[in-house]
């Protein structure tokens, strides 16, 4: 599942590519997606406004639209989102080519990633015009091979106060989110394993089942560790491991380590540099002990036993 940094890489890319646009169709064949609308109603009350922002909360993202909008989407396990320029008479080999240079200088060549089997499964379409900006007309696709994923267009004030996004805990990438606030946050939960906590949307947003490894190696703490046994030291490496993990991750376009990809249609790299998550029976990059497997709250845990404690 998408976590804090592939979202955050997903929103910064709408962000620069379709603000400024206004929605004039959306297509869907799966429309048990949307969950608060009739796809007729959803059309009729998407078409004609313009995108405002588009922002985060945890794993949440929000498109802000004219006139008090705002669509919500969960990408839940697989669902990503593709920007392709609405080309319609040239040869499919060509269309929606990616040049990668605009991709932070990292590659030179063309691609065309949206080929990729995990970029087909196409369920909704956002066809987006403007005057203003190139290209005129774009399309915002949304793959999703598992069908899990949510949509809802209602009142920004609405959306604000659904109960999913009300009971989140704040966004571990929040200016608010300081060691104080963790401290306090940790308090709550004294009896439960560090590496269950870290996962806990409703405490802390955005921490998912890749990082809350990669968190934990990094601090030298075993995930299975009561809170009310971690030092005061520890407590403050955790928080800074947080934000050194996930800052990095955002840096490099998130984790692909299966179906998420941006919106260009490529995968993350931070796959390249996880030290712990999926390495079982690997050497620790720390002191070259087997990393191993375990699991915590029914999902899977992988951390090294000799310099995590
Ligand atoms: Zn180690």
């Amino acid at each position: 599942m998408p976590e804090l940094p592939e979202v955050q890489t997903i929103v910064s890319d709408l962000n620069q590519k379709i603000v400024g646009y206004t929605i004039v169709d959306f297509w869907s064949d799966w429309p048990k997606a949307i969950k608060n609308l009739s796809l007729e109603k959803f059309k009729k009350e998407i078409r004609n406004r313009k995108i405002l922002n588009v922002r985060r909360i945890g794993k949440n993202i929000f498109i802000d639209l004219s006139n008090n909008k705002t669509l919500y989407i969960h990408l839940k396990m697989t669902g990503h989102l593709l920007v392709k320029p609405a080309i319609t008479k040239k040869p499919a080999s060509t269309r929606g080519d990616v040049r990668l240079s605009t991709r932070g200088g990292q590659e030179t060549k063309t691609k065309n990633y949206f080929d990729d089997k995990v970029n087909g499964y196409i369920h909704h379409i956002w066809k987006l015009e403007t005057k203003k900006l190139k290209p005129e007309k774009l399309n915002v696709e949304f793959s999703d091979v598992r069908k899990f994923a949510k949509i809802v267009l209602d009142d920004t004030k609405k959306i604000n106060t659904l109960p999913e996004i009300k009971k989140l805990g704040i966004d571990v990438m929040d200016k608010k989110f300081t060691l104080k606030k963790f401290e306090e946050i940790l308090e709550k939960r004294k009896n439960r394993a560090v590496g269950l906590v870290l996962m806990e949307q409703e405490l802390m947003s955005g921490i998912g089942n890749i990082y809350r490894s990669e968190i934990l190696h990094l601090a030298n703490i075993l995930p299975q560790r009561k809170i009310e046994y971690l030092s005061g030291q520890e407590r403050i490496k955790l928080y800074r491991a947080i934000f050194i993990v996930l800052k990095k991750a955002i840096k490099m376009r998130g984790t692909s380590d299966s179906d998420y990809r941006d919106t260009f249609g490529a995968p993350g790299n931070f796959q390249k540099v996880l030290k712990v998550y999926r390495k079982t029976g690997k050497k620790c990059s720390k002191c070259a002990t087997i990393i191993k497997k375990s699991t915590l709250g029914q999902r899977s845990i992988f951390y090294c036993s000799q310099c995590q404690h």
